[in-house]
Order: structure tokens, then C-alpha cells, then sequence
């Protein structure tokens, strides 16, 4: 059998750099070596983030971080994602070529595979261009995938228009009789900043993304049967290897802080051992919400009012002033946290979060009751698996001025801890979840024969 060098690229945000460099660590030990690409811009973040010590640097023979431009100048906006979409498309094809020519050229080890983010499908083409095959690898939820793949099937029914917009009067479709009703408005193209976006978005999805299932046989998830099975079963090609979580090797905190953009505030976590079982709220909103002040104070004075013990993740990017009133003295708040160190810990009580897919796959697997509070994209959406069909959390809802209230957060709060059932559940969902990945579980054997595909 022959060592695979495998170039991994994913989609450059931080929900989907972290679940590709988890794959590309699992890749790693068993075998095979990774060129990882980012975004010149992101590459500079995750490079100053990172906690390297010398006797703890990146074994750059098994893993190389390298990178290349988004096609964006410095100082534009990268949140934008419709622009985003549209610089990399324009440049990011010819420039992964020529990083490709490069490295054969300079000798290094030749590429023998791509696993590219569905959401830079575009980059199959290239390979096929050079002669080299791949892999797509879907970060966020099966059903997610099935919205974006069903688009085609949702224009010619005439559910959606071209542009992603709701045609039907229906407020709920089925994508297949057994499959639990989808509430249209949740359709993850529909909740982006704006329409501008959203189409923008789609389209970049359809036309240049999605295309490049037809040239691979490997679809591969961050998901579990145990968590998808409905899903999972009207898209049998989609290959489940998830929940893909880091190992904690403690010895080696540059490979567990792999890929963060923020660096890791690890005092938290000695404030959490000094926290009783089960006593604390983590709170965190993963990488791109953004709160208004009123929002923020909101927020604040609720964790305040709950009166119990919380952990807040305020971004650097997105800080606020507190309000006067606010005390905080329960709480401890870090700019970005080792939110799976975090959720891992005995202290937690429960996750306040924005139902991003990486941030709910990690709470399943800790078995931790959710609090949920979704913002845009998949999240809506997310949010309403987890509490209706999962049951294991219960949704913050806004008043008549569009915000979460301080009193709405206490409430809610307060009848998620007193349940005890939720949290049976999740008990029990985390040890499905979980078994997946281990011993004889279905994604584990599914990685296991991707890798030995790979190095056949
Ligand atoms: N995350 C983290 N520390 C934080 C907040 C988030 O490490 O303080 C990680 C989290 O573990 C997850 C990712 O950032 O892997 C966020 O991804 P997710 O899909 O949940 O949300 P997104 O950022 O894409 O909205």
C-alpha cells in the first residue's frame, strides 16, 4: 500500500476549516499525509492562533498548512459571502492549479487525492483537469444536503423559483413521504444577511459547487445515523463519518487548537473546575453572529438574573458595551473558548447556542441540553430538529421588538435545568451519537473504508 498525500480545502469559514481539520488529523493517523489550503487570510489567523511550542510544532512531513488567495484585497469585507463567492470562483481555480504544479514541480510529494468542502466543489474540476481524484465532504447536517441537493427537483415542482425564492403557498413540504415536514422558511438560503446574498449564494452553490457530485462516488458527512436516519436513508450515497471531533491529546495542544481563527482562552477551563457539577451555562454563538447592543444588554442581564454560574464567549469582533446594570460576578467571560474541551467538562449544565452544525454535533456528543437561539443559514433549521425531533432542548423566541429578553432567558432557562427528561435524553443520544465513531459504529467503519480506498 502507498502513503496518499491528500489535499484537503475547505470553504474558508471557521465552521468548516474546523470539522476539515479534524478529518485531516483522522487522515493523519491512519496513514496518510495532508497539504491542507487555506485562504491566504484565514492561513495568517489560524498561524497566529495557533499554540505552538517547539517540543509541540506540527510535524510538517505528515500535515502542511498552505495557502492561497480568496481573489479579495485586504480590507474587503469577507462576511459578505455573495462577494466572497464571486472573487474565489474568478481566481480560486487557477491559483489551486498552480499551488498543484508547484508542489509536483518542486518534488515535494506528489498530490494523489482532493477532499474538497461541497462548498468549493469547483475544485473537482481542477483535479480532474490534473488527473487527480476526489472526494466531497459535507460539514453541515444530511438534511441540510438534502435541501441543496433537491434544489432542481424544488424549481421543476415549482416550490422555489430559480433565484431560491418560495413560490408555493404551502408553508411545509415533505423532500420524501417519510421525511418530517420542512418548514419552507427554513430553507438555508432564505436566511442569510440578505436576499442579495442569498442568491448570490445559491447560485454559486448550484452552478459551480453541487455539479461535482457527478464526479466522485465519495460524499462524505460530518454526521451519524444515529443522529440522521430519516436523512440519511433518502440520500444513501451520502457517506455518514461524523460527529468528527478532536482527540484531546493534552500532550500536544498545537494539534488541539488546530484551525481556530481566535485563540483559545484556555483560564476557563481551571474557572470551570472550580464550578459545582452541573451548575454552569456555556454560552457561545460560534464565529459569525453578530449581536446589536440591545441584544448584547439584553443577554447580559439575563445570565445576570439567571443567578447560576455561566461561560460566555464574546468575540473580540463583535464586543460590546456592557450595560451599567450588568455584574457579571457568577460569570466568566473569554474572547473565544476550547468550546469542545468546554462542553466535555462535568460543570456544564447547558449549551445557550446558535445551533451552528458544528457547535450542535458537539453538544449531542457531550450529552448536554441545549438552549437554542439560531441566527441564519442551516440554524433555523437546526434548531427546530433539535427540539422537535431530537427533543433534547428547548428555543429562546423573540418578543414583539424582535429581541430575546432578559426575563425570556430565565424562563426558558429555568424549565430546561427542572427537566429532567431532556437531559435523559441527551444522556442517552450522546451514547448512540458517540458509539458511532467507535468500535464496530457505522461512521467509523465508513472512514476506515475510505482510507483503505485511498491508499488502494
Ligand atoms: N468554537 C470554539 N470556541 C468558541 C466558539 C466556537 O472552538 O468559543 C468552535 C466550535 O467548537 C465549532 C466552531 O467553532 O467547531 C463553530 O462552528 P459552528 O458550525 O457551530 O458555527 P459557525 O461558526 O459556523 O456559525
Amino acid at each position: 500500500m502507498s502513503i496518499p498525500t491528500v489535499l484537503v480545502l475547505p470553504f474558508p469559514f471557521q465552521g468548516h476549516v474546523n470539522p476539515m481539520t479534524t478529518l485531516s488529523q483522522k487522515l493523519v493517523e491512519h496513514g496518510c499525509k495532508v497539504v491542507f489550503v487555506n485562504t491566504d487570510f484565514n492561513h495568517k489567523r489560524v498561524l497566529s492562533s495557533m499554540v505552538e511550542q517547539q517540543d509541540h510544532s506540527l510535524d510538517e512531513s505528515l500535515m502542511k498548512l498552505v495557502s492561497i488567495s480568496d481573489g479579495l484585497g485586504p480590507d474587503d469585507d469577507r462576511s459578505n459571502i455573495g462577494k466572497l463567492c464571486d472573487a474565489m470562483i474568478s481566481t480560486m481555480p487557477s491559483t489551486l492549479e498552480k499551488l498543484i504544479e508547484d508542489i509536483h514541480l518542486k518534488g515535494d510529494n506528489r498530490i494523489s487525492f482532493i477532499v474538497a468542502d461541497l462548498n468549493m466543489g469547483w475544485a473537482l474540476n481542477v483535479g480532474c483537469k490534473l488527473g487527480i481524484k476526489g472526494a466531497l465532504f459535507w460539514p453541515a447536517s444530511a438534511a441540510v444536503f438534502g435541501m441543496l441537493y433537491n434544489v432542481p427537483r424544488l424549481i421543476d415542482d415549482g416550490i422555489i423559483n430559480s433565484d431560491g425564492s418560495i413560490l408555493t403557498s404551502n408553508k411545509t413540504i415533505r423532500l420524501s413521504p417519510n421525511m418530517p415536514e420542512m418548514e419552507t422558511t427554513n430553507f438555508f438560503w432564505l436566511n442569510m444577511a440578505d436576499t442579495i446574498n442569498s442568491t448570490h449564494f445559491l447560485n454559486y452553490l448550484v452552478h459551480h459547487c453541487t455539479p461535482a457530485l457527478n464526479l466522485t462516488e465519495w460524499w462524505l458527512c460530518n454526521t451519524a445515523y444515529e443522529l440522521e436516519p430519516l436523512m440519511l436513508t433518502l440520500a444513501p450515497k451520502l457517506l455518514p463519518i461524523g460527529p468528527l471531533l478532536r482527540s484531546y491529546d493534552n500532550t500536544n495542544p498545537t494539534l488541539r487548537s488546530l484551525g481556530q481563527f481566535w485563540e483559545e482562552d484556555l483560564s476557563c477551563m481551571s474557572w470551570l473546575d472550580q464550578q459545582p457539577h452541573r451548575s454552569v451555562t456555556y454560552v457561545a454563538f460560534g464565529s459569525h453572529t453578530y449581536f446589536d447592543q440591545n441584544q448584547f444588554n439584553e443577554l447580559a442581564l439575563g445570565l445576570d438574573l439567571t443567578n447560576k454560574p455561566f461561560l460566555w464567549v464574546v468575540r473580540q469582533d463583535n464586543k460590546m458595551a456592557y450595560p451599567n446594570e450588568f455584574q457579571g460576578h457568577k460569570g466568566k467571560i473569554v474572547g473565544w473558548a476550547p468550546q469542545q474541551m468546554v462542553l466535555s467538562h462535568p460543570a456544564i449544565a447547558c449549551f445557550i447556542s446558535h445551533c451552528g452544525w458544528n457547535s450542535s454535533t458537539e453538544c449531542l456528543s457531550n450529552g448536554v441540553p441545549f438552549l437554542c437561539w439560531p441566527y441564519f443559514g442551516d440554524q433555523p433549521y437546526n434548531r427546530k430538529y433539535i427540539c422537535d425531533e431530537l427533543n433534547v432542548g428547548l428555543g429562546l423566541n423573540s418578543d414583539e421588538n424582535g429581541l430575546v429578553s432578559r426575563g425570556e432567558i430565565k424562563k426558558i432557562l429555568d424549565q430546561l435545568l427542572s427537566d429532567g427528561s431532556i437531559r435523559s435524553r441527551s444522556l442517552k443520544l450522546k451514547e448512540k451519537v458517540t458509539s458511532s465513531t467507535t468500535d464496530c459504529g457505522q461512521s467509523l467503519e465508513n472512514f476506515n473504508k475510505f482510507v483503505k480506498w485511498l491508499k488502494e
